[in-house]
């Protein structure tokens, strides 16, 4: 199971491609990627190898500089296209990728069918692009941490959305998730060689951090929004 995510002049979907290529040692039964398209958000997910993804891919023209990832290990619903990662909303604007378990995802998911969302996965990840969706109201920084309020359970998500295609929101508890920083490129993983490609500089994110990817930087906060100074590590050791 594994997350990335790109922002920059790169086409995102090889960068995603190949991040994930470098995280497959972790394991995993289906991958996918988001990118924002024309009006809504474009999702490719696949069962299966990364191969299957790629080949799908291929052929296709994307020409989107952002994007997320994830090779997914299922916990809460069978592997298949429909649960692999990313997963949207019914209005298909946000999409997120999540590693661990969202522990209360079912009294979310009550909830949210009786305000009207529609479910479509079997997966406890489904809840977040809905819960949102349901928070959004023109900031989508704010809309993930209102949601992140509401959970309970282990997470590194990145978020992605047609409203606000030009940034990646990131966030985690209990699972592992790091910032690449390149030059005028920024990089979201689960796990440093799927940086080192690019870049050797990197914010490790702690708990409770939520880190902002945006084309002119990064911006690391905690839950109340309150900027935090991170130290950039730099990898030492060989690729
Ligand atoms: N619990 C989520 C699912 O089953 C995420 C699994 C993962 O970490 O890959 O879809």
């Amino acid at each position: 199971c594994g997350i990335v995510g790109y922002i920059g002049p790169k086409e995102a979907v090889s960068v995603l491609v190949d991040g994930l290529e470098k995280l497959e040692y972790r394991g995993y039964d289906s991958a996918g990627v988001a990118i924002p398209g024309e009006e809504n958000l474009e999702i490719l997910k696949k069962v299966g190898k990364l191969a299957v993804l790629k080949d799908q891919l291929n052929g296709e023209e994307h020409c989107a500089n952002v994007g997320i990832g994830h090779t997914r290990w299922a916990t809460h619903g069978r592997p298949s296209d429909t649960n692999a990662h990313p997963h949207t909303d019914c209005t298909g604007q946000f999409a997120v990728v999540h590693n661990g378990i969202i522990e209360n995802y079912l009294s979310l998911r009550e909830w949210l069918e009786s305000e009207g969302h529609v479910f479509r996965s079997q997966t406890d990840t489904e809840v977040l692009p809905h819960l949102i969706e349901h928070f959004y109201n023109g900031d989508l920084l704010e809309a993930v941490l209102v949601s992140v309020s509401k959970l309970v359970g282990s997470y590194a998500m990145a978020v992605v959305s047609s409203k606000e295609p030009d940034k990646l929101v990131a966030v985690r508890q209990d699972s592992p998730l790091v910032v690449g920083l390149g030059e005028g490129e920024y990089f979201l993983a689960s796990d440093i060689p799927a940086l080192l490609k690019h870049t050797r500089f990197t914010y490790i994110l702690n708990d409770g951090e939520v880190a902002v990817l945006e084309k002119g930087g990064v911006k690391v906060m905690d839950l109340d929004r309150k900027e935090i100074r991170k130290s950039i590590f730099e990898v030492k050791w060989a690729a």
